[in-house]
């Protein structure tokens, strides 16, 4: 597949480190990104055969050829970029997003391709660190993850954006847009805000020799319910800003099961407690395997 990039940071990058590191040794894929500097390292570190800042440096003949561009900027900069980028790409070309949100991505997104007879399809790979830049590009970080590709009719399209994400070894689910940004909102962006709420109480204790205490014993647990709140500022509160409805809904469902254990705390109610907990024991499985 001949494949362009668009924005080389932890998801771009490493994207294109995958298909270049392909056993089937067949991809090409060429990059833009804003700096001189991450085409540069993004080329060193072999994500990608050649990058610019400009897609007029990327050859005619190789976009002629391109199968697929996979816009990987943060959200805000997904439509302007798909806009700058269609009148330079040659017709009936195929463009997906990474973007974490789809509501408000997919349908302008498909727009401003129709009108330069583009096609596009929305995706969102699951897959993340607490990274990011093309510094951060890693192998392998979307095998065995899930990743949405958003319905549409153009089956060709569908089928080229699954036959992408599957080559580098994620689970595909075709959903809209709503259902994604929902769903999303409850297992992904909810969380970010979860988990740096956590890390702001525990900043706010005034006890000094205590703070310095927590700091020394927090190990595994506080790694795994910090992480996703230790993550990149701006991508969270693109998350938030983008899907604010579904986010600010999620959020209040989340107050108000705290509330019922902060009750139950509260009233001594511990066999109740252990109770919830139990619940939420068995429930886990369900999201985690
Ligand atoms: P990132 O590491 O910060 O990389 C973003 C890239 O976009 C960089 O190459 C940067 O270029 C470029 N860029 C930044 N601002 C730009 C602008 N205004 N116009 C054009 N290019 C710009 O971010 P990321 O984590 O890879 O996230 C990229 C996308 O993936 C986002 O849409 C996000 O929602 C989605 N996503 C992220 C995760 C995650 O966990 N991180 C997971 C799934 C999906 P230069 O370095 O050249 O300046």
């Amino acid at each position: 597949m001949k494949v362009g990039i668009v924005g080389l940071g932890l998801i771009g990058g490493s994207l294109g480190l995958d298909l270049l590191a392909s056993e089937s040794n067949d991809h090409y894929v060429w990059g833009i990104s804003r700096s001189p500097e991450t085409c540069k390292q993004a080329i060193a570190i072999a994500s990608v055969n050649i990058a610019s800042p400009s897609i007029d440096d990327i050859p005619a003949q190789v976009l002629e050829q391109t199968d697929i561009v996979i816009i990987c900027t943060p959200i805000a900069a997904i439509l302007p970029t798909i806009a700058a980028l269609v009148p330079k790409l040659p017709a009936q070309i195929i463009i997906t997003d990474v973007g974490s949100v789809k509501g408000l991505i997919v349908e302008p997104a498909l727009e401003i391709c129709q009108k330069y007879h583009q096609r596009f399809v929305g995706s969102h790979p699951m897959a993340g660190t607490a990274f990011q830049g093309i510094a951060a590009a890693e192998l392998n970080l979307f095998r065995d993850r899930p990743c949405v590709i958003t319905s549409s009719d153009d089956i060709e399209a569908v089928a080229k954006v699954r036959s992408l994400w599957e080559s580098v070894g994620m689970r595909i689910y075709e959903c809209c847009p709503e259902e994604h940004d929902r769903a999303v909102a409850m297992i992904s962006h909810a969380p970010v805000m979860i988990s740096a709420s956590l890390i702001a109480a525990c900043q706010k204790q005034e006890d000094q020799k205590i703070l310095q205490i927590a700091q020394n014993l927090a190990s595994s647990g506080f790694r795994d319910t910090s992480r996703v709140g230790g993550g990149n500022p701006e991508l969270g509160r693109l998350m938030a800003e983008y899907n604010r409805e579904a986010v600010l809904r999620s959020l209040q469902e989340y107050q108000l099961s705290l509330q019922v254990i902060i009750d139950l705390i509260e009233n001594k109610q511990w066999q109740e407690l252990e109770l919830f907990l139990a619940d939420t024991q068995r429930d886990r499985q369900f999201y985690v395997q």
